[in-house]
Order: structure tokens, then C-alpha cells, then sequence
């Protein structure tokens, strides 16, 4: 007979389960996701998410300058709200993914939600860049039941990170030393080129971190790749 304490303990274990399930990076249980690259090709994929921002302009010019291919995770409203921006990144020949239309928490939203905020956040990213987004990033990496199929009808892989910058929170020191720490073959990296639904968002230290971070990276031998190319399994 089960006692109260072993019901304790197999409810905590499947509340832990349940919060990697939902947040953990490594974690595919609510629909196809990966966190990594090859581990033997030194190869990184330079990742941004919530954008397109005022900030986006900025991030591109220092990206060109070391003609570094990226990864821009937009958000829909943000799409409908600075098109010239969001098409301006998709002309520099960087890949676009989706990650949603209004930025929402997924944990508890209906299947028919997601669907539908998923879905006009591919349409305004295919109106206004010409771009079909074939990954995801889920807003705040919270995934939740009834993704996968979502994922699936729009052909969408989900993508998390390796490294994740806290660049909306960190100065650009930390970002940078925080990559650095842990960068390696393969790895996904996550910085922010908006600031979720937010109009002229300060994207200062993710901007210095950038100019601080690419020639670094470069110094050490990485080579930079869009999250397609990273993933082609004949590379
Ligand atoms: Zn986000």
C-alpha cells in the first residue's frame, strides 16, 4: 500500500517531469525539437528571437560586416508591425523562423490557439518577406500539449538552444563571458533582437554583445551557419 509520503514523492517526481517536459531544452515530449548541432564540426548557429525591433538594423550591419549567416525567430506582430525591417533580414540572406504571432505563454492554451497564433505568424512572415518558415522557437521555451500536431500541420521543427544569453537582462560583458563559458561544437545560441511585443526595446547589450562575441568566435575557429544548414544531415 502506497503511503502518503511515496504518493508525496511520485507527485513531486512527475511535477519535475512535467516542468522539463515543458521547459527543458533538451525536451521533444510536446513535439519534434532539437538543442544541438553535430558535435563534430566547429560550427555555431547565432540565433535572435523576438524581433523584428528598431534594434534589428544595428545587429544586421555587424553581422555583414564579418558575413555572418543567422537565425531570426520573428514574431508575427512584430512582422506586421515593422515589415521593411523583418524583409530586410530575410534580404541579407539570413533564415527566418517562426515564434508565434503574439509572444504568449503556451503552457495551458487549447490546441486551437496555438494553431491559429502559430499560423498567422507564418502567414505575415511569408506576406511580408516571401519567407516559409520551417522551424520554431516557442515563446519563452515553454512548450505544451498539443504543439506536436500544431508543429506538424505547419511544418515546423522546434528548435531550442545550446546557449541561451540572457541578453534582456545581463550587461554585454556577462552575455559574452556567459557564451564563451559555454560554447562548443554544434551549439545553438539564443540572443533577442526585440523584446517580445515591446516598441523601440533597448537592445543595447544584445548589440555590444554581438560586436564583442562574432570576432571572438571567429578568432577561435567557428564558422557561423543558419539553423537549416547546422541541421542538414548531409553537411
Ligand atoms: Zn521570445
Amino acid at each position: 500500500m502506497k503511503t502518503l509520503a511515496t504518493i508525496g514523492l511520485a507527485a513531486a517526481g512527475a511535477a519535475g517531469f512535467l516542468a522539463w517536459a515543458v521547459r527543458g531544452r533538451s525536451s521533444a515530449v510536446f513535439g519534434p525539437s532539437v538543442w544541438r548541432g553535430p558535435l563534430d564540426r566547429r560550427v555555431l548557429a547565432l540565433t535572435f528571437d523576438d524581433g523584428p525591433s528598431e534594434g534589428t538594423p544595428a545587429i544586421l550591419e555587424v553581422l555583414s560586416r564579418y558575413s555572418v549567416p543567422a537565425t531570426f525567430f520573428q514574431v508575427g506582430a512584430n512582422v506586421d508591425r515593422l515589415p521593411e525591417i523583418a524583409r530586410a533580414v530575410r534580404d541579407a540572406g539570413h533564415e527566418i523562423g517562426n515564434h508565434s504571432y503574439s509572444h504568449p505563454l503556451l503552457c495551458f492554451r487549447a490546441p486551437g490557439f496555438m494553431a491559429d497564433d502559430l499560423g498567422r505568424a507564418q502567414d505575415a512572415i511569408r506576406r511580408h518577406t516571401g519567407a516559409v518558415p520551417v522551424w520554431f522557437r516557442a515563446p519563452f521555451g515553454v512548450r505544451w500539449f498539443g504543439l506536436g500536431p500544431v508543429q506538424r500541420s505547419l511544418g515546423l521543427g522546434g528548435v531550442m538552444w545550446t546557449v541561451i544569453g540572457y541578453d534582456w537582462s545581463l550587461g554585454a560583458e556577462e552575455v559574452v563571458e556567459r557564451i564563451l563559458r559555454r560554447v562548443s561544437n554544434g551549439a545553438i545560441l539564443c540572443l533577442h533582437d526585440g523584446r517580445e511585443l515591446r516598441a523601440r526595446p533597448d537592445t543595447g547589450a544584445t548589440l555590444e554583445a554581438v560586436r564583442r562575441l562574432v570576432p571572438k568566435l571567429l578568432d577561435q575557429g567557428y564558422r557561423f551557419e543558419t539553423i537549416s544548414r547546422l541541421l542538414c544531415p548531409t553537411n
